[in-house]
């Protein structure tokens, strides 16, 4: 992280030896296109001269001729490279001064200006906010499947419910689990599990609308919030996952895995109208498609 002085500061500073005369310092200002010059005596700055020290010059009719150590400020406020940006910018803004030169073993090593202070300051708050919103997704997400997971779950639940209660809009949940997950597990090992898990993650995310969020509930168990949908068109889109995956070749080694889903639903009623009974309708739901026999999808009771 560009936190420190040595990370921003200008390497090169353009130096004048005290002895010069003042039509020297403006020379060099004007060469290089400085508003400032740094006074130094066998490479130790002892000074500094700036644009208003010329200014003031002129306004008062003083003589260009005068060395610059009769002119420059001292003494002359420095810092080390490791200084910190925020500590730099403390100094200067204590001191008055908009420009710090930088001093390592008693050598000038460069400089920075209150400009460039605050650019790096900027920079630095800009990746910090970056960080925390990389951060904030990845807490969301699950990191097997790429799916949104089950804490993100209630928080958009609660959104959605909101909607439905509040502007009567209509709302669905379908609550998927895998058939007999363990017996993939148990046969052909987890990593192949895991294989499935992101199969099946990939085929729900690619058929839901945009509307729809697909989330990683469980185990192996999935979430699908259904805004704008009554139970007619989820179970359409239920059936339809269900066919998918029914039909999917998935395979291990030349060995068919016979994957299969159940799902449960449920849709935003009088009943069904908090975050627990909707959860719950769907799940007794499932609970019902797993008792008939599995790869179906069972809808709550209204
Ligand atoms: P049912 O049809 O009744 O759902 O039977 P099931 O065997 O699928 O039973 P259940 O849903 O209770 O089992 C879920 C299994 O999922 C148990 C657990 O070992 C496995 N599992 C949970 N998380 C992971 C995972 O991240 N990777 C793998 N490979 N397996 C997982
Ligand atoms: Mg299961």
């Amino acid at each position: 992280m560009l936190n420190k002085l040595d990370s921003i500061m200008v390497k090169s500073v353009i130096a004048i030896d005290p002895d010069s005369n003042i039509i020297e310092a403006t020379k060099l200002m004007r060469d290089n296109r400085l508003t400032y010059i740094v006074v130094v005596r066998s490479n130790l700055p002892v000074g500094i001269i700036t644009e208003q020290d010329i200014v003031k010059m002129v306004a008062n009719g003083e003589s260009f001729e005068k060395p610059v150590s009769e002119r420059m400020s001292r003494p002359l406020i420095t810092a080390s490279p490791g200084t910190l940006l925020k500590k730099a910018l403390n100094i200067m803004r204590t001191n008055h001064i908009r420009r710090l030169p930088i001093i390592k073993n008693g050598s000038l090593v460069g400089l920075v200006t209150e400009t460039h202070l605050l650019v790096a300051s900027r920079r630095a708050m800009v990746e910090i906010e970056q960080k925390q919103h990389k951060m904030e997704k990845l807490a969301m997400k699950d990191k097997l499947t790429g799916l949104y997971n089950r804490r993100y779950f209630h928080s958009v639940m609660k959104k959605e419910l909101y909607r439905a209660r509040r502007y009567g809009a209509l709302l669905s949940l379908i609550l998927i689990d895998i058939d007999c997950f363990k017996k993939i597990n148990d046969t052909f090992g987890h990593s192949v599990g895991d294989a499935v898990l992101k199969k099946l993650s990939k085929i729900f995310k690619d058929s839901a609308r945009k509307v729809d969020t697909v989330f990683r509930y469980g185990g192996d168990e999935f979430a699908i919030n259904c805004p704008i949908s009554g139970t007619r068109s989820a179970r359409i889109f239920a059936e339809r996952l269900r066919k998918t995956i029914e039909k999917k070749q998935l395979r291990y080694n030349g060995t068919k895995l016979a994957v299969t889903i159940s799902a449960g639903i449920c849709k935003y009623t009088s009943v069904y109208s908090s975050m627990g009974k909707i959860v719950e309708g769907a799940d007794k739901a499932l609970y019902h498609a797993k008792q008939n026999g599995r790869n179906q999808v069972c809808v709550a009771e209204e």
